[in-house]
C-alpha cells in the first residue's frame, strides 16, 4: 500500500514535495521498503564512498543515506548536473532556465564562429 500523505524537503532549498512512502518487490521475491519517492522531484541514494567524512559505512549491509531535490533545483544546477540522463535535463533547462539557455546559446555561437574560421582556413 502506497502511503501518499507523508512530506519531504528538498535537500537543497527545503520546498516541502509530497511523498510516496511503499513496499516494492524485488527481484528475489523480497519486498524493498521506498521511503523516499518525491513527487515534483527525484530521489538520490548513497552508499557512502571513500573520500566523505561524513558517510563512508562499509558495513555490508547495504546502509544507505537518502535526498530528495526538487525539479526546480535539478533545473537551476544544472550545470552540476552528470550522467547518462544529462541530456533530458539539459533539454528541460534550456526551456526553463534562462540564464543557462543564454549561457549556452553564447557557447554555441563561439563555437560556430571557430568553425567557420577553420572551414576559412581550410579553403586557404
Ligand atoms: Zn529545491
Amino acid at each position: 500500500m502506497v502511503q501518499t500523505d507523508q512530506t519531504i524537503d528538498c535537500f537543497c532549498c527545503g520546498k516541502q514535495l509530497g511523498n510516496w512512502v511503499y513496499d516494492q518487490p524485488i527481484k528475489d521475491g523480497t519486498m524493498k521498503h521506498v521511503n523516499v519517492h518525491p513527487m515534483g522531484g527525484l530521489h538520490f541514494t548513497t552508499y557512502g564512498h571513500y573520500g566523505s567524512r561524513v558517510f563512508d559505512p562499509m558495513d555490508g549491509k547495504g546502509t544507505t543515506l537518502d535526498v530528495a531535490i526538487c525539479d526546480e533545483c535539478i533545473i537551476e544546477k544544472v550545470r552540476t548536473v552528470r550522467g547518462t540522463g544529462w541530456r533530458d535535463v539539459h533539454d528541460i533547462a534550456m526551456d526553463e532556465n534562462s540564464s543557462y539557455r543564454s549561457e549556452q546559446t553564447s557557447r554555441q555561437n563561439e563555437f560556430l564562429t571557430i568553425l567557420e574560421e577553420a572551414m576559412e582556413n581550410l579553403d586557404d
